[in-house]
């Protein structure tokens, strides 16, 4: 049996929430005040998801780096991995936001936008 203690982010009381269970079958959730921590403990639980931000090189553009995220969650054990696939890459100018950079990144159905502007 495999235990994680989680803290909720979902609003600002930020239960201390444990969940048990073994690889992707959650036995048990405790500590939320809520029924909206038990969802985000689960999956907390079973895949952990975040939000890619980072930056990306421009070239020719008036600033050196162009601010991007993911449009929305990756798995957590991807982000390394993305943050690889990023690094790699050189935008050219104008660049505008929301412009798609990287499509569907390491195939997990997120693309990477441009969160800022270059020109
Ligand atoms: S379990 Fe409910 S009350 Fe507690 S932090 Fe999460 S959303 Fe807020």
């Amino acid at each position: 049996m495999t235990q994680k203690n989680i803290i909720c982010i979902v609003c600002p009381v930020g239960c201390h929430i444990t969940v048990r269970g073994e690889g992707r079958t959650v036995h048990s959730i405790e500590g939320n005040q809520c029924s909206r921590g038990v969802e985000y403990a689960r999956n907390e639980f079973i895949q952990p998801m975040r939000i890619l931000t980072t930056t990306v090189r421009v070239e020719g553009g008036d600033t050196p780096l162009l601010p991007v995220r993911s449009d929305r969650p990756v798995p957590l054990e991807k982000l390394m991995a993305c943050m690889d696939v990023i690094k790699e890459v050189t935008v050219s100018t104008p660049v505008h936001r929301y412009q798609v950079i990287v499509p569907d990144i390491l195939g997990t159905g997120a693309n990477i936008v441009a969160t800022g502007e270059a020109s």
